[in-house]
């Protein structure tokens, strides 16, 4: 990637913000007795374009979440041909007729949730011979509007996964309800991916990581605190 000599302000301000997440992460690490760099940073790109992402390459990050595919694959062309060791994360809900694109997109699919969708990326993997990463994501808040796994058939849901249709499922990932304590929920979630031997826990945002971090978080995903406040429409 093309960095130029002087940084624009923009690069600076993302730059600065990742410095200082990055400096929270490792005091979270450091009070939670975990080992430095034992938390990863998924960036959040959302709503944010292509060229404010790159403020956040030439500051020499790589992991990015995305919700959308469609958003992530229009902004995504041109900044991958350019830094082609970017991983990218899939944080939001994924239908089954976008599973195809998903696979091929992604490096992580953090939204595996129902067995309709399992069987899809299954299928899409193995003809591709592309496997992304697959994190289960579990409703541990039990919300029937939300996406997710409910915690009661996350066991069952979890072995199927794996045994039926194969898939890399390497952890868990949990987005807690607004209006209640994230404790609760982080904690439930590492429950969970310990009785089923799953070492990736993707949980905490930008409100609450160092809580999800005091609870075994492997990657929290911040939008805000790395790139400021959403833009209204996505690009
Ligand atoms: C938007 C989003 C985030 C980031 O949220 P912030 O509060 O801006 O850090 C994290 N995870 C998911 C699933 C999201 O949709």
């Amino acid at each position: 990637m093309q960095v130029s000599e002087a940084p624009a302000a923009e690069t600076v301000g993302v730059a600065a913000r990742l410095r200082a997440v990055a400096e929270r992460i490792a005091d979270a690490e450091a009070a939670a007795g975990r080992e430095p760099g034992s938390v990863e940073l998924v960036a959040v790109a959302k709503t944010h374009p292509a060229e404010v992402v790159r403020h956040a390459l030439e500051a020499g990050h790589r992991a990015f979440g995305e919700n959308r595919v469609q958003e992530a694959k229009a902004k995504w062309l041109a900044l991958r041909e350019a830094v082609p060791d970017a991983a990218l994360h899939l944080i939001g809900p994924l239908q089954t007729n976008k599973a195809r694109d998903a696979v091929a997109l992604f490096d992580t699919i953090e939204t595996v949730d129902r067995p309709k969708l399992a069987a899809t990326l299954a299928r899409e993997m193995d003809r591709t011979g592309r496997r992304p990463s697959c994190l289960v994501e579990v409703n541990t808040g039990e919300e029937t509007r939300k996406a997710g796994i409910l915690p009661a058939k996350a066991d069952a849901f979890i072995a199927a996964c794996r045994d039926e249709y194969g898939l890399p499922v390497e952890g868990l990932m949990c987005v807690p309800p607004l209006d209640e304590e994230p404790a609760l929920h982080f904690a439930l979630l590492a429950e969970i991916a310990r009785r089923n031997g799953l070492e990736r826990l993707s949980m905490g945002m930008s409100a609450d990581f160092e809580t999800a971090i005091r609870f075994g978080a492997t990657h929290v995903r911040l939008g805000t605190a790395v790139f400021g406040p959403r833009r209204a429409t996505a690009p």
